[in-house]
């Protein structure tokens, strides 16, 4: 028999463990994982000498070509790939009609599904959806047999925003998606704490980026985390809190994690949370404008206790495509809320995880492939073992450089992390076996990525 690829001489890194071993990938799957002698002939053959072999990066949390990105997805599967990741979730809408909307009609979650998909069609690495309800209507409940059953197996509500849901919908949601088994994605922010601090510094003329963070506080985070989460668990519907970004929220997660089970609360903090303060709005005005804000150093020490732990499962990006000229504005308030990050997740979160903190190889592994490809049902990701996806990255982590926006696939033409040394680089990136980036070039073709089917994931494991 011979094989499509042996990637040979590297370091496997698995959830659990490192292994010198070599991977045979045939047909866009790891056919075997063993040593060099064990391996079958094959086509090519990669040397991974000195490089870590490890599953690619499994983002659950992107934003790509619509309100909150202008990044297509041809950009930002390229910023995928230089960075590693493989698959990413993005949000397909039901279409609203309001000041931050794009939409100029309502629409259905189907419809933005079919939208999504579309644009999709350019991809260089596969991708999801989660569906965003973001109107309070009966057939936005009709449809959610039919979104699940389109492989969009998770609902993202918002708790905040023109496009936020009351209590009252929400809970209707979680039951109908405890009957449907499906998982409930939660933004939370308390809408009526953050929109009053917000008129008061308006009102008060601080427009300043620094009063940013002030303005949308921790324990408003934290507050709109119990609420959600609590009818969640009443309602027996699965929870996942996206971007916990404070100690304050991660507690009420964990509380409720702890009382319910690890099948029933999910939850994930984003790479920005894990390596910036709040000293940034000061040095780099509205471009970190995120909601919720970075927050304080404290937080971050937070963030690495909880997913030490594993009370958070996950690190995602919450990366948003946005330009400079959206960011230079007067007054934080008139400024776009995100950040692109894409492109750099795993380098700068290894550095801090890895290199300044001791944490491990696997730990990156649990933390950016495996437990977000089970968390929303991706079976065939986040793991090199014979049967899944080639979903391979090769990455040195040794090899210094200082992360540029210069450098950005992205249309986004600013970078959070301007200027940061990092050790650890993304050498080759394979999705489905196709060798998809290069030591820092794009060399797969857009439309190789496909949107992926998703499963009702099984959180018992
Ligand atoms: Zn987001």
């Amino acid at each position: 028999m011979s094989v499509d690829t042996v990637i040979q001489g590297g370091t496997v890194v698995t959830a659990d463990d490192t292994i010198e071993a070599s991977v045979a990938i045939d047909e866009g799957e790891i056919v075997a994982v063993g040593s060099r002698a064990a391996m079958p002939d094959a086509e090519n053959s990669v040397d991974a000498s000195g490089l870590l072999v490890m599953p690619g990066v499994v983002d659950p949390h992107v934003h790509v070509d619509d309100m909150f990105s202008v990044d297509s997805y041809e950009t930002a599967t390229a910023a995928a790939a230089l960075g590693g990741t493989t698959t990413y979730i993005d949000f397909a809408w039901q279409a609203w009609v309001g000041e931050l909307s794009i939409f100029d009609a309502e629409g259905t979650l189907l419809e933005g599904i079919e939208r999504k998909r579309e644009k999709g069609e350019s991809a260089l690495v596969d991708y999801g959806l989660h569906g965003a309800i973001t109107r309070e209507t009966q057939g936005v409940l009709d449809e959610l047999p039919d979104v699940l059953n389109a492989g969009v197996t998770s609902i993202k509500m918002f708790t905040a925003y023109e496009h936020g849901l009351s209590n009252g919908f929400m809970n209707r949601v979680f039951k109908r998606l405890a009957d449907l088994d499906g998982v409930a994605v939660l933004h939370t922010e308390d809408p009526s704490v953050c929109d009053d601090l917000t008129e008061r510094f308006q009102e008060e003329g601080k427009g300043d980026p620094e009063w940013y963070p002030r303005s949308r506080p921790d324990y408003a985070e934290a507050m709109a985390a119990e609420d959600a989460v609590r009818m969640a668990t009443e309602a027996g519907c699965r929870y996942y809190g996206i971007h916990t970004s404070c100690r304050k929220s991660a507690a009420v997660l964990a509380d409720f994690r702890e009382q319910y089970g690890s099948d029933m609360v999910r939850a994930e903090t984003c790479t920005h949370y894990t390596t910036l303060t709040d000293d940034v709005y000061e040095e780099l005005g509205n471009k970190p404008m995120i909601a919720p804000p970075i927050r304080e150093q404290d937080d971050v020490e937070a963030m690495f206790e909880h997913l030490s732990r594993g009370s958070l499962d996950v690190v995602s990006t919450d990366h948003c495509g946005y330009k400079t000229e959206s960011k230079d504005v007067e007054n934080w308030w008139e400024s776009t809320f995100g950040a692109n990050g894409l492109q750099v997740s795993l380098p700068i979160f290894h550095d801090a995880a890895v290199n300044d903190r001791g944490f491990s190889y696997p730990f990156l592994v649990r933390t950016m492939s495996r437990n977000p490809a089970r968390i929303f049902g991706l079976s065939k990701k986040g793991a090199i073992t014979p049967g899944m996806d080639a979903d391979i990255v090769l990455f040195d982590p040794t090899e210094t450089y200082t992360v540029t926006a210069a450098d950005n696939a992205s249309e986004a033409d600013f970078s959070i992390y301007e200027g940061r040394e990092v050790t650890g680089r993304v050498k080759k990136t394979f999705s489905r076996g196709e060798l998809v980036a290069d030591d820092g070039e794009i060399v797969g073709t857009p439309g190789h990525g496909e949107f992926v089917p998703r499963e009702i994931p099984n959180w018992s494991v």
